[in-house]
């Protein structure tokens, strides 16, 4: 098929590298010129590096870190209150647990994408589209027809509505985020700061409460050279408008959420020149992830919070499934009928959806960030998944063992895999695709499914 692929973020980049290795002919076209670097970090959990481990991502070069503990810093006093490992994270799941810095990640897809034959077209921005017969219109006049368009143009997409058939706008949760990169060394010569992170039992979160109910997240990325931090704080009247990651603040907003904290929490921000801000927002899940010929993926279609770190890692496995649930092998021709793809496009909204859905419902229930009460969770999840939820509501306490059981062992390729032996009839057992993975306390993950 000539596929299109719109937004060249993890989601499309990925998409396009998954659909080139499954045999067809991809142009990805991106509205910016890539030049405005995003300076932040991504942890990628075992699900997602188990994708970009398939396609020979070259894990040197990005210079990820591993992530061995997370702590809850108390900061004021600088009291450890809480210490955990993921010390048996890569050997249970089989992959790493790894924060990148977003531009080594990026440039990373992006290397993939290019040795894999695909065209990236920069300065491309999609201003409609026609669902219906897979065209669209670029800025300027020029209008492009393709078999198949994927449309991963992130959160603040326009185009939504066409393929779900109803709106589902952003909406704001109350909080927004300051974030910065430091270099590390420089935040190492507080003493204080010094002894905290030397008594560390290897990389990985230092999160601090602030007296205020506020919450720092700090985690070393690009070969532990820059510590990223985001502080999560009540939305500013000043900033509720700002929703891009690339607004500016001052120093002098972020150090009035950290007042009373101790002197080498206070001085992390100092250390770096710039300060910026966004407001946080999330959308809920809508029945219908693909309409004509256009399948939406990854922020576009399932922008969740950012509290259990797997919204790129969603995005990575919506490319894992396209891989092999596209192959164009498994096609009848090259170029297929509108209801062969029509069919594949029900398949990956039952391999992909109830998981994604789940992931976004799921993102909301950490107690420091919830939009609406725990209760209406569970209804709302079974309107997509009716496997088993592991250890609900407690299970979804970021980075607790049931949460890693629930997100990280998932193999999106086994599971396509499985969804595909199940084409011809069209009829899926329900156990097949809506359960998440198979571990038993205490197992090595089998990546069996259950059928
Ligand atoms: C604070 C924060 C922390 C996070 N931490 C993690 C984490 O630790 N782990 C994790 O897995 N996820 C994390 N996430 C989520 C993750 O960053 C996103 O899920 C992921 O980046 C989404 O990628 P995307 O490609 O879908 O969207 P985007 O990154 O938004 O990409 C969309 C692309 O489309 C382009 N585009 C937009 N409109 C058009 C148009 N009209 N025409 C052409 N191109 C267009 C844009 O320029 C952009 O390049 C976090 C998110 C936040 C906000």
């Amino acid at each position: 098929m000539d596929i299109a692929v719109i937004g060249a973020g993890i989601a499309g980049l990925a998409a396009s590298i998954a659909l080139t290795r499954a045999g067809h002919r991809v142009t990805v076209y991106e509205k910016s010129s890539f030049k405005n670097e995003i300076g932040a970090a991504i942890l990628v959990t075992p699900n997602g590096n188990r994708v970009l481990r398939r396609w020979g991502f070259d894990f040197e070069k990005a210079r990820p870190v591993d992530f061995k503990v997370f702590r809850f810093v108390d900061a004021v006093t600088l009291h450890v209150a809480v210490e955990d490992c993921f010390d048996d994270v890569e050997d249970r799941f089989g992959d790493r647990m790894c924060a990148y810095h977003r531009v080594d990640l990026h440039a990373g897809l992006k290397d993939l994408a290019e040795a894999a034959g695909v065209e990236i077209r920069l300065g491309c921005e999609v201003v409609s589209v026609e669902v219906e017969k897979g065209e669209f219109e670029i800025r300027g006049g020029e209008r492009v027809v393709r078999d198949f368009v994927v449309l991963a143009d992130g959160c603040h997409t326009h185009f939504l509505p066409q393929v779900t058939g109803e709106d589902t706008p952003t909406v704001k949760i109350g909080k927004s985020v300051y974030r910065w990169l430091a270099p590390f060394s420089k935040v190492l010569e507080h003493p204080d700061a010094k002894r905290l992170w030397g008594e560390a039992k290897g990389p990985g979160f230092c999160t601090f409460y602030l007296p205020n109910g506020c919450m720092m997240v700090t985690y070393p990325c690009r070969n532990g050279d820059l510590l990223n931090c985001a502080v999560f704080h009540d939305t500013r009247a000043d900033e509720s408008h700002k929703l891009d990651w690339d607004s500016n603040t001052t120093h002098e907003k972020v150090l009035e959420t950290m007042q009373g904290c101790h002197d080498a929490v206070r001085s992390i921000p100092l250390t770096a020149e710039h300060m910026k801000v966004y407001t946080v927002t999330q959308r809920r899940p809508s029945p219908r992830i693909h309409a004509g010929k256009v399948l939406a993926i990854g922020d576009t279609i399932h922008h969740m919070l950012p509290t259990h770190a797997q919204g790129g890692c969603s995005a990575l496995e919506d490319a894992g499934a396209l891989e092999v649930l596209f192959a164009s092998s498994s096609f009848a021709a090259l170029a297929p009928l509108p209801s062969e793809l029509s069919a594949r496009l029900r398949l990956y909204t039952r391999l992909r959806l109830p998981r994604s859905a789940t992931t976004q419902i799921l993102s909301s229930t950490n107690p420091r960030m919830t939009m609406e009460g725990l209760a209406t969770k569970k209804d709302e999840i079974r309107k997509f998944y009716a496997g088993d939820l592991v250890d609900f509501p407690l299970g979804c306490i970021s980075w607790s063992r049931p949460v890693r059981e629930f997100w990280y062992g998932y193999d999106v390729f086994g599971q396509a895999e499985r969804a595909m032996r199940y084409k011809a009839d069209g009829v899926v057992p329900e156990g097949v695709l809506t359960w998440f993975g198979d571990v038993s306390p205490g197992e090595k993950m089998e990546f069996a499914g259950r059928v």
